[in-house]
């Protein structure tokens, strides 16, 4: 069978983007296998193409269930039958539907994980003939993945059961070891057909912002972007309508996008910004899943988000045509505080909520970071042997690199002298020696390290615990009221074991300014 010629054929395409052939081999040889490949990767076509290869017809199931109209209407227009059915489908529709794909005319049937599950549409299943399941957005499968859903996971064993033995592709952009291991043990995938494409994307550039004005940075930065497409990812929907109202009569065409608002404005939002006419959407995390925009030339986020995976797939929806484009993040350590707020009102157990916190953790570690950003993501999802990028805004920070032992060694020994029982703040105000500190029953003014940087400022010193806990000298308690706590990295710095570096003097700091 000639692949190539069939991509051409079918979808217009010359070559197979890496990593596409061998799943797509894989597949049309009846095996299990898992792609895990970067957001815009071409993951779709892994199962596209067999389907229209194979005899029976290809079962989709993917959470995203308000995906499937448009997914399943770019199949048609490209002449490849195929349909949909979940919650969205009226009744009769729905039996029509049914009764079309009884005659073995659609090559892709898209569902939703909650049918799989009701018995009565799990019989009419099982008397298909399904050639292929494709499982997209698979990393929900796993405790471990960022978006754990367990309805996602509740559908699996029904899959399993399912006659003639299919062929199974999980797709994911997920690609921490935890997860695959978790996934490939779940589905019964051999490590030899995991296909793993690399995750550089050279094309993008990653810059982090810290401690500007945030809003007079979006402000100048859109406008100088004036005419290209972006995406602004703010954390919260008043975040969002802010910044979408402060834009309005400044001459930029601008959207939004949120959970707050209707179905129909969603819509209508979404397809503004798919087909230009506007330029920059401003929106939650609630926005891009899925969204084939190739052109969008920066990706803008407000605040961090909760993981690195999140951050990763986000930025991925810039330069999907391979033509440059950039990343923005803009860090305020505040920030994280909203994250750990929604992580401990969160369902789930404390495992749980511990995974979260140590993702997040990680992702303010890369926030903080002096070295490469891409290769810092690239070394996160397990990629070996990765070079700096040379051109982030880490790689092209051409400040000196100094020496701050000594200073860690003060900051660290101050940790240790108050028992490692108190949180940043307060450290931070007896290292500079702060009154409201001293004379009272606890005696700080005693220790020898109060008041030891009583020439910095507070903003200097609790930037430099920030930088010592995102380099792991430090360790974070978690929870509602954070402890500093040494770690067994501080442990060697304290006993003149390691060395601590850091780039000279910080950028001058304005106080970030909100807007809410
Ligand atoms: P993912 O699901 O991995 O995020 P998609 O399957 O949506 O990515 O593909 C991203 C884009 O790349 C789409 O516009 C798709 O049509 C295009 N694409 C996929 N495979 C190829 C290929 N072999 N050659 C050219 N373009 C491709
Ligand atoms: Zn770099």
């Amino acid at each position: 069978m000639n692949l190539e010629a069939i991509l051409k054929e079918e979808f217009g395409y010359d070559t197979f983007r890496i990593g596409q052939k061998e799943l797509i081999e894989k597949v049309l040889s009846g095996e299990k296998a898992m792609g895990i490949m970067p957001t815009g990767g071409g993951k779709s076509i892994c199962y596209q193409l067999p389907a229209t290869v194979l005899p029976g017809v290809t079962l989709v199931v993917s959470p995203l269930i308000s995906l499937m109209k448009d997914q399943v209407d770019s199949l048609n227009e490209v002449g490849i039958p195929a349909t949909f059915l979940n919650s969205t489908v009226e009744w009769h529709d729905r039996e029509e539907r049914m009764r079309y794909i009884e005659t073995g005319a659609v090559k892709l049937l898209f569902v939703a994980p909650e049918k799989i599950v009701n018995d009565e549409f799990y019989s009419w299943l099982s008397q298909l003939d399904i050639s292929l399941i494709a499982i997209d957005e698979a990393h929900v499968l796993s405790s471990w993945g960022h978006d754990f859903r367990s309805s996602y996971l509740e559908m699996i064993p029904s899959l399993k059961k399912l006659p003639g033995s299919p062929a199974w592709l999980a797709l994911t952009a997920t690609a921490t070891q935890q997860v695959q291991d978790d996934l490939a043990g779940i589905l019964d995938i051999p490590e030899q057909n995991i296909v793993k494409t690399g995750f550089k994307r050279a094309n993008l550039t990653l810059k982090i912002e810290r401690g500007v004005d945030k809003l007079k940075f979006v402000s100048d930065y859109v406008q100088s972007h004036a005419k290209e497409s972006g995406i602004i990812y703010a954390g919260r929907r008043e975040d969002v309508d802010n910044l979408y109202n402060y834009f309005q009569g400044k001459g930029i065409r601008i959207g939004r996008y949120h959970a707050g608002l209707s179905d129909e404005e969603r819509h209508q939002q979404q397809e503004d910004f798919l087909y230009d006419r506007t330029d920059v959407i401003v929106a939650t995390n609630a926005f891009g899943m899925g969204i084939n925009k190739t052109n969008v030339r920066y990706v803008l986020h407000y605040s961090i988000p909760g993981t690195i995976e999140s951050y990763y797939q986000e930025v991925g929806r810039a330069g999907r045509d391979g033509l440059p484009a950039e990343a923005v993040l803009l860090y305020a350590p505040a920030d994280l505080n909203l994250h750990r707020f929604f992580i401990d009102k969160s369902l789930g157990d404390d495992d749980y909520k511990l995974s979260l916190k140590n993702k997040l953790f990680k992702m303010s570690q890369y926030a903080e970071t002096e070295s490469c950003l891409m290769k810092f993501i690239l070394d996160y999802f397990g990629e070996e042997n990765t070079e700096p990028c040379g051109k982030c805004s880490n790689c092209l920070d051409n400040r000196e690199i100094v020496d701050i032992t000594a200073d860690a060694q003060k900051a660290l020994s101050c940790v240790v002298r108050m028992d490692q029982k108190y949180g940043k703040k307060m450290i931070t105000r007896v290292l500079v020696g702060k009154d409201d500190v001293a004379n009272d029953w606890r005696h700080f003014e005693k220790l020898s390290t109060f008041g030891i940087f009583k020439d910095n400022t507070l903003k200097q010193t609790s930037r430099l615990l920030d930088f010592l806990t995102a380099n792991g000298f430090l360790k974070s308690s978690g929870g509602k009221y954070p402890i500093l706590l040494l770690s067994d990295k501080g442990l060697d710095v304290l006993k003149g074991k390691t060395s601590v570096t850091r780039r000279k003097e910080e950028k001058v700091a304005a106080e970030s300014k909100s807007i809410v």
